[in-house]
């Protein structure tokens, strides 16, 4: 993850991957542990009337919550840190399921691609390679 002078940061790193720890919590509360109703029930959310992305974790709430305890560890590493959960919830958007970003206000948010189809697989081939070519790799 280059950020400074295209150097690694771990703040970056976990502040882009830190908020879907919640999808870890919702596995283990519906005692999900197979693959296949793992995928199903990513696939079908509304079906199961199960939420992956918690109103803690993927809100803006949840980024700064995390935030503050980081900003006594570093200043730069805590705006690091904030921009990438940022950027996580904006890459989560265009998914389909149900979000709620705004929390602790209701209003809900569900973008446009459903999960593990073929636009959102493609769309996602699409920013790797748009990060790759970022970071110069090819
Ligand atoms: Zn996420």
């Amino acid at each position: 993850m280059p950020v400074n002078n295209s150097e690694f940061s771990w703040f970056w790193f976990i502040g882009s991957v830190i908020a879907d720890i919640d999808h870890l919590f919702v596995l283990y509360s519906y005692k999900i542990f197979s693959w296949d109703k793992l995928i199903d029930a990513i696939k079908f959310e509304d079906k199961y009337r199960i939420h992956f992305k918690t109103k803690y974790m993927h809100s803006i709430f949840g980024a700064v919550a995390t935030t503050i305890p980081i900003l006594f560890i570093s200043r730069e590493g805590a705006l690091y840190y904030f921009v990438a959960y940022l950027i996580h919830l904006v890459l989560d958007w265009p998914d389909i399921d149900e979000k709620q970003y705004f929390y602790p206000f209701k209003k809900k948010v569900r973008g446009f691609l459903t999960i593990f189809s073929k636009p959102e697989i493609i769309f996602t081939i699409l920013l790797l390679g748009f990060y790759f070519y970022q970071i110069n790799l090819f």
